[in-house]
């Protein structure tokens, strides 16, 4: 069961994985407007290793448990990508994993116990609040939509639904604001208008996953 799960979580990586790919040019370019427009390309480097990183986990003698396939897919990704959202993303993935550990089943709280691992962890190391224009501003939100969904008893499927609509809609409303951390601080006024980029993909892959769950 516990490699039967494994292959779930490579699965959802390589959902993740088409979404970036899809999206990597549009990323770049918004990246492009206050920062180095590295942000398409560093998301696609970062999650194609971790998928190779994953699927070598999920093969090696008899397939490995969803928390070694996340811990190798997010060493990769951080290694990869490069940059402060490889950096960020690759440390989150492996503490999702370290909250989910290696059971035989998963409940709609191990669910949320892992959303809320991932997202201190963003927080932890990147020390974004919000409102600062960071994927932050989109992270909170999805996480306590997550929250409350999950604590109302929906299914995991509805919670993520829910929890991508509104990271979304947080990911949207950055484009009023103006960056507070990161590489887009010093242009700041450039980036009036239009979201920050690290919420955007971060909203795109919440919207992807949500999707990949209902399939
Ligand atoms: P870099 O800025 O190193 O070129 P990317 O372009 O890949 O890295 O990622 C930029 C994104 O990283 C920003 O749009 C923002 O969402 C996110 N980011 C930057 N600094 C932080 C931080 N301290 N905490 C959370 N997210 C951050
Ligand atoms: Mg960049
Ligand atoms: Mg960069």
């Amino acid at each position: 069961a516990a490699a039967a799960l494994g292959r779930h979580a490579l699965s959802a990586i390589a959902a993740v994985r088409d979404v970036v790919v899809e999206h990597e040019q549009e990323l770049g370019r918004l990246d492009a407007i206050a920062g180095d427009g590295d942000h398409g390309i560093g998301m696609r480097r970062g999650v194609e290793a971790a998928v190779a990183a994953a699927q070598s986990a999920a093969t090696s003698d008899g397939g490995a448990s969803v928390r070694r396939i996340l811990a190798a897919a997010g060493e990769a990704w951080s290694e990869k990508a490069g940059g402060t959202s490889g950096a960020l993303w690759g440390t989150a993935v492996i503490a999702a994993g370290a909250a989910l550990g290696n059971r035989d089943r998963y409940t709609g709280r191990d669910a949320a116990a892992a959303v809320e691992a991932f997202a201190s962890a963003i927080t932890t190391l990147g020390q974004a609040g919000p409102g600062d224009k960071t994927m932050v501003d989109a992270l909170l939100p999805f996480r306590d939509a997550f929250l409350t969904e999950i604590s109302g008893g929906a299914p995991v499927g509805r919670a993520l639904a829910a929890a991508a609509a509104a990271a979304r809609g947080a990911a949207d409303l950055t484009a009023g604001l103006r960056p507070l951390k990161g590489r887009a601080r010093p242009l700041a006024e450039r980036s009036l208008g239009h979201p920050d980029p690290g919420a955007v993909s971060f909203a795109l892959i919440a919207e992807r996953l949500g999707r990949h769950l209902e399939a």
